[in-house]
């Protein structure tokens, strides 16, 4: 057991009660360091969110003692993932077996699981403040003072390190930085709650359409007849005269016949509500003197599916891992907490580089023939060849790293079908005649076309997503040099657990 502090309100305060900081409180308390978890809010509380918790966090949350809480159990499993292009099913799957981890994840109303993660971390012995909001901090040479608020007033904390887990617009990550994060490393979404739907409940559909593209819109059954329905956005796709995105959220659940059907008979429950995200970018310090950020707070977000869950049970893992290390040294300086740094960046950097230049290239709508082109083909291959869907699936469910899409099997069976498909329809097209052919290049025309005139029209805004879309590349590149094993993330998980 490490010592107790008592010149110090506690060794550790953490800001922001949810699923990172609690994580983090609870391992730390487990450690035997003093930690007090505060949050602005009351708990249960709600939080705008998907509510999908997919097998790594599932993983995470075994490890906090979570399923152990009365209710956990009876909460909704989701099995497969079906997709859906233009109201069509382009594929409908069982998650993945991986061995060591569950083949489903769960859908839990964020109003509960968070509630649960902090009952975890109060029975492990952390001291639990609610109502309290972290208003700022200065670091001293002995300590960190942290600024509080509440509705009865102003008062001031010490700690020896400040964990800050305040979610995606977080007020440690401001002060430490001295800085807002960057604009367009920003993702918007809304979700709302449907009751009486119809379809399974063991399945979650992601939606896609011309209209909405490079956004994508989802149905998650929470149990019960119940779903969270949401739709997320990268921030500059959003034109800016387009309907407020709750608009466009129930546009489309009226105009997607693949929707509509699981939304036949349902009502609404509660308003469409939003939430921004933000994506993690490597430039960005996830450490200083005696402060450390997890979960969104850093950007841990998969900018690819909005995942976001199982980041921030990790990183408040890692966190506690690096910070009780900090506590039995006497050594709380940037350097010593840096570990906790290089271990985010050997296990997420390379995935979030991938799926950042990805999202970069969806954000210029011109290029949306294309993307649509690609999901037709990786679905059309996903359908025929097994270890190729389970790749794909690994990917969407979170299990694999993003990484594992650059890997020969991927990137060849999607070339396969790319070449088969092209061959197909030049097939169709000699036979339908001259005025197919011409259809074929028409199609890349319009591409290059559009991309023209987007750089003659509007030069600076293109520049400045060419500019962004050349540094994520170079960012890429560099990860990519570095020969990163693509392992399923799996070997992030914390030592065996019954995972439930
Ligand atoms: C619409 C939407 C859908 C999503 N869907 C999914 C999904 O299906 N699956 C998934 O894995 N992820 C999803 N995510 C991402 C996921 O919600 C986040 O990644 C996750 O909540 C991050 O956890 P966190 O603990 O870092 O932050 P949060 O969950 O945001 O918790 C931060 C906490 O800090 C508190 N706080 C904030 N400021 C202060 C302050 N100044 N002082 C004290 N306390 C403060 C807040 O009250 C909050 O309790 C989605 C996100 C959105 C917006």
């Amino acid at each position: 057991m490490i010592r107790i502090a008592n010149d110090y309100d506690a060794d550790v305060v953490i800001a922001g009660a949810g699923p990172a900081g609690a994580a983090a409180a609870c391992h730390l308390a487990r450690y035997g360091v003093s930690v007090m978890l505060l949050d602005r809010s009351s708990f249960p509380r709600d939080k705008v969110c998907g509510d999908f918790v997919g097998p790594v966090a599932l993983a995470e949350l075994g490890a906090l003692g979570v399923p152990d809480i009365d209710g956990y159990l009876a909460t909704n499993i989701a099995r497969r993932a079906a997709l859906y292009l233009d109201g069509h099913e382009l594929i409908s799957r069982f998650f993945p077996n991986l061995e060591g981890m569950p083949s489903y994840g769960r859908v839990v109303p964020r109003y509960v699981l968070d509630n649960w993660i902090v009952e975890a971390a109060r029975r492990a012995g952390a001291r639990v403040i609610t109502g309290h909001a972290v208003t700022g901090f200065s670091v001293a040479d002995d300590g960190v003072a942290v600024g509080l608020a509440s509705p009865s007033g102003t008062l001031a904390l010490r700690a020896r390190v400040l964990i800050g887990t305040d979610g995606s617009s977080s007020t440690v990550a401001r002060v430490m930085r001295g800085a807002l994060p960057p604009r367009d490393d920003r993702i918007v979404a809304v979700r709302a709650y449907y009751e009486n739907i119809a379809g399974p409940n063991d399945q979650l559909d992601l939606y896609f359409t011309r209209r909405a593209f490079p956004g994508y819109y989802w149905l998650f059954p929470t149990g019960g007849g119940e779903a969270n329905v949401g739709l997320g956005m990268v921030l500059e796709t959003i034109p800016a005269h387009a309907e407020a995105l709750a608009a466009l959220l129930k546009r489309l659940i009226d105009s997607d016949s693949a929707l509509a059907a699981r939304l036949n008979t349902a009502r609404l429950r509660g308003k469409v509500a939003g939430w921004p995200l933000m994506t993690y970018d490597h430039r960005l310090a996830l450490v200083d003197d005696r402060v450390i950020l997890a979960g969104d707070a850093a950007g841990l977000i998969n900018p690819l599916n909005g995942e976001g869950i199982q980041y921030a049970l990790l990183s408040g893992r890692w966190a506690a891992e690096t910070v009780a290390q900090c506590v039995r040294n006497h050594d709380y300086s940037a350097a010593a907490l840096m570990p906790y740094a290089s271990r985010v960046e050997r296990e997420l950097r390379y995935d979030m580089a991938l799926a950042r230049l990805i999202v970069q290239l969806i954000a210029n709508r011109g290029l949306n023939p294309v993307w649509l082109e690609a999901l037709r083909l990786i679905t059309a291959r996903a359908r025929k060849d097994a270890a190729y869907a389970e790749i794909a699936g690994g990917i969407l469910a979170g299990l694999a790293p993003a990484r594992s899409a650059l890997s020969v099997r991927m990137i060849g069976g999607t070339i396969d079908q790319a070449a088969m498909s092209l061959a197909i329809k030049a097939v169709l097209t000699t036979f339908s005649g001259p005025a197919a052919w011409s259809s074929l290049g028409l199609d890349a025309a319009q591409v290059g076309f559009q991309l023209a005139y987007d750089a003659m029209t509007n030069p600076l805004s293109f520049g400045d997503w060419l500019m962004r879309v050349v540094s994520d590349a170079l960012e890429l590149g560099v990860q990519a040099s570095k020969g990163v094993v693509a392992a399923p993330l799996v070997s992030a998980r914390p030592a065996a657990v019954a995972i439930r």
